[in-house]
């Protein structure tokens, strides 16, 4: 087995070795490390949900009531009383006939993909598509053609220049998630009707953060216009779980062909009930997503004044682009050494040479914090670049 070795050496020294931490939740947004505490700018707890006293209640009613597990697969046995609520919420809240709840987001994505597609068939995919998405297409065995980043004009041309006698499926990240732009959905439904292409979308990011939490869709006024919108019950939502959100017959398709929704067992009940109140909050509160929105707005203009080269935009994604895996790394742990959580996102997350800091925002963020983080941020970044590193 020495090529474990030689591979886990490489990477060391190439500054992409990984490894997990155990950070001690403390609340939404601070956690606790050998004894200290740190204010967490890489969570994906959009609405800092998951500690809200009415998502804990929930998953704590859900354990008593139906205990911890679920003990069967969805068609068994798996499926409580909670799912059917948390379907019907979700197909309203995305303005759809039905949807499906998966058990991740990842789950949803290579099952959802795999199922609908097959050889016959032709994906078109941006090249900065979530590795579900990329893996969904493999497991699929259908041509995947990639475009570049929200590039319309190549996308048009990988339409008109590819022949497909079987389905065409476009496919896209809603809000990218290591760069945290919008896809262009406007132009892309375009191009599926001129090419009789299929929409899907990956709201991972967008759900609980875009169009009042109810996604791009909505964001863009698409309703009723994008034929699979996908997404994830653990950012936002603050739970754990995906869902596929469609027509009725889709939702039947599914249920009976995407083989990562048959052959795994049901999500425990406690992220299902958790999920559910998480979304009755946000359809309740417009005040959760205004806040987030602020939130995020607040650090990119903070960060920008600051001299760092941060694009315009308004999610709560905030790449910090570094250049080189090393300099991430040093970079992320310097901020931790300041009581700041930032994760170095580097290869294969992102292309060589585009390794950045990813800082991710939160509704349960208080502004006096994060102006005292952009303050940080922007020492470490800007010392670096006297190169007095
Ligand atoms: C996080 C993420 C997923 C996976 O969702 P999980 O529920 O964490 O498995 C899928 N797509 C995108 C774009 C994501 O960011």
């Amino acid at each position: 087995m020495d090529f474990l070795q030689d591979y886990l050496l490489a990477a060391r020294q190439k500054n992409l070795y990984r490894q997990t931490i155990a950070y001690e939740p403390v609340d939404a947004t601070h956690v606790r490390l050998d004894g200290q505490i740190y204010l967490l700018l890489a969570a994906n707890n959009y609405l800092g949900l998951t500690h809200h006293p009415r998502v804990r209640q929930a998953a704590i009613e859900a354990v008593a009531n139906y205990g911890s597990g679920s003990g069967g697969a969805r068609l068994t046995t798996g499926t409580h009383p909670v799912y059917s609520s948390l379907e019907g919420r979700l197909a309203a809240f995305k303005g759809t006939e039905a949807a499906v709840v998966f058990n991740c987001g990842y789950m949803a994505n290579i099952g959802t993909i795999s199922a609908l597609m097959g050889r016959a068939d032709t994906i078109f995919s941006d090249e900065l598509n979530h590795a579900s998405i990329i893996d969904g297409c493999r497991l699929s065995k259908a041509r995947t053609v990639v475009f570049r980043h929200s590039d319309m004009a190549h996308l048009a041309q990988c339409l008109a220049e590819t022949p497909c006698s079987g389905q065409r499926l476009i496919v896209v990240d809603g809000v990218f998630s290591m760069d945290g732009d919008i896809a262009p959905l406007e132009e892309i439904v375009k191009l599926a009707k001129k090419y009789d292409a299929l929409t899907m979308v990956d709201d991972a990011h967008s759900t609980g953060v875009l169009g009042q939490g109810r996604g791009t869709a909505v964001h863009f006024g698409l309703e009723g216009q994008i034929d699979i919108q996908l997404g994830t019950l653990s950012k936002a939502l603050a739970a754990e779980g995906g869902y596929v959100a469609g027509s009725r017959q889709l939702v039947e398709y599914l249920v009976n062909t995407a083989r990562s929704f048959i052959f795994s067992t049901a999500l425990a009940p406690a992220a299902v009930a958790a999920a559910l109140a998480a979304l009755e909050l946000i359809e309740a509160e417009p005040a959760l997503t205004e806040k987030l929105s602020s939130n995020s707005s607040f650090m990119r203009r903070g960060l920008s004044a600051a001299g760092l080269p941060v694009v315009g935009g308004i999610t709560p994604i905030i790449p910090v682009g570094v250049g080189p895996a090393g300099t991430a790394v040093k970079l992320a742990e310097e901020l931790r050494q300041g009581g700041l959580i930032i994760t170095a996102i580097r290869p294969p997350t992102v292309p060589e040479g585009e390794s950045r800091l990813r800082i991710a925002v939160s509704a349960a963020h208080d502004q006096a914090e994060l102006s005292l983080a952009i303050d940080q941020i922007a020492a470490a970044v800007n010392k670096l670049k006297r190169g007095d590193h």
